[in-house]
């Protein structure tokens, strides 16, 4: 198949690259010449693990190409996948300007038969609002059809998911479309749910928001475990053991960030609010997860006593692990209200180092290029961010190099038992009181 796909970010161009892995002809299109420039040279410029050999390997087949030019990709393709961002507006309803631009710019090009497939996260009916502007602004009337096939990737194992994804959601009510879906994605051996439009829509924003749900709920059953000293991971590995349940996203910690899950709740919540059918227990979910940051500070506070002028490292400051993207990032957000209360702050990440550099990161942090780096006389060390390897580190090297012997675990990544017996003080969340 001869597939485009605008917007090369990290659905984007992943998503090309996967398509391409499989034997389809892919235009990945990008309006920003620089990226385009950069992806042209060989450059990948988002971390994502596997990606860059998968796109070096599908460049040198000319299986994939890159180009900043919508008429070039719409012309040569059979298929037009749109995934460009959805941000939030102020009030968290979804800002649908890059969608409307694209579908106006199709709409320009469109000369013959196109499927246009809306894969970024959008709001219910938006599909109609696409095809609803491609048949205004298309001077010819060329037909099309609109198709929903919402992604469900997570950063971090992006590809992974791609290449074996645990389901593909088409929402079309044209079968001629539909067989054009069926072919790009047969490679893939996935399970294949077609829907109409609006419930593919649908699906999306109620997953993310589900899985953001059963976050905050171990969330809020955590402050339960502090409060009787109980150890929330005991819990969770009790209640996720019931396969209605799952363990997945069961993990407390300081909460979800990330450029997804705050943006697609509020969206959900806006939604269910201009459908006039309120959605209240997604705001609770909001609410639980905001102030998981805050109970955080506020136990830092509780035992330095005072934050002015201390010094703390801060490990990890990407919103998950292995990615490099630090958007709406749990961690930054940390990073910045600890800046804010005059604490001395030297922070370190193993792949988000440069994008945070392009970020508001408060400018009193100090970055640095290690985790050794980082814990430099420190009074306490933060872990904001589960990143595997930190749990390999020599603990009793950091104990030497620190001021005082503190860890806080935002992420119940370490072993409270091992870290005792190293000589910390050690504070998760949920698991109870430190032991000495
Ligand atoms: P991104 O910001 O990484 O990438 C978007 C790309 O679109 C950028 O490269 C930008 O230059 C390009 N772009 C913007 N307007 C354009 C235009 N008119 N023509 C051509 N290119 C244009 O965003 P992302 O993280 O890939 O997210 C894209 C969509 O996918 C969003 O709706 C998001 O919610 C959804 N989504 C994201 C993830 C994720 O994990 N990042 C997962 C599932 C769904």
């Amino acid at each position: 198949m001869e597939i485009s796909i605008v917007g090369s970010g990290y659905v984007g161009l992943v998503t090309g690259a996967c398509f391409a892995e499989v034997g389809h002809d892919v235009i990945c299109v990008d309006n920003d010449d620089r990226k385009v420039k950069t992806l042209q040279s060989g450059i990948i410029p988002i971390y994502e693990p596997g990606l860059e050999e998968l796109v070096h390997r599908n460049v040198a087949a000319r299986r994939l190409r890159f180009t900043n030019s919508i008429e070039d990709g719409v012309s040569n393709s059979q298929v037009i996948f749109i995934a460009v961002p959805t941000p939030p507006h102020s009030d968290g309803s979804v800002d649908l300007t890059y969608i409307e631009r694209v579908a106006r710019e199709i709409a320009n090009v469109l000369k013959s038969y196109r499927v246009i497939v809306d894969k970024s996260t959008v709001p219910v009916k938006t599909g109609q609002k696409v095809a609803d502007t491609i048949r205004r602004y298309n001077k010819i009337g060329v037909e099309f059809d609109v198709v929903s096939n919402p992604e469900f990737l997570r950063e971090g194992c992006a590809v992974e998911d791609l290449m074996h994804p645990d389901r593909v959601v088409i929402g079309t009510n044209s079968e001629r479309a539909l067989a054009l879906m069926r072919t790009i994605y047969e490679p893939f051996m996935a399970p294949v749910m077609v829907t109409d439009v609006n419930s593919a829509e649908l699906i999306k924003h109620a997953a993310n928001s589900f899985l953001a749900l059963k976050i905050s709920y171990i969330n809020a059953v955590s402050v339960i475990c502090e409060a009787t000293g109980a150890d929330v991971e005991k819990v969770a590995a009790g209640i996720g053991a019931d396969k209605r349940i799952g363990r997945s996203f069961l993990n407390a910690g300081l909460g979800y960030g990330g450029s997804c899950f705050p943006k697609d709740i509020a969206a959900f919540i806006a939604i269910s609010e201009q459908l006039g059918t309120p959605f209240n227990l997604l705001k609770e979910v909001q609410r639980i997860n905001q102030r998981q940051l805050e109970r955080f500070v506020k136990k830092l506070r509780d035992t330095l006593w005072v934050l002015k002028d201390k010094r703390l490292a801060v490990w990890g400051l990407t919103f998950k692990p292995d990615t490099d993207d630090v958007r709406n990032s749990v961690a930054v957000d940390l990073v910045n209200e600890l800046c804010r209360e005059g604490a001395h702050v030297t922070a370190y990440d193993p792949k988000g180092m440069a994008k945070i550099r392009e970020l508001k990161l408060c400018p009193d942090a100090r970055l640095v290029s290690s985790p050794i780096e980082a814990v430099r006389d420190a009074e306490a060390l933060i872990i904001a961010t589960e990143w595997p390897q930190f749990e390999n580190t020599d603990f009793s090297e950091i104990k030497r190099l620190m001021q005082t012997p503190l860890i806080f675990d935002g992420r119940n990544l370490l072993d409270p038992k091992t870290m005792t017996e190293f000589g910390f003080q050690y504070y998760g969340i949920g698991r109870g009181l430190p032991a000495a």
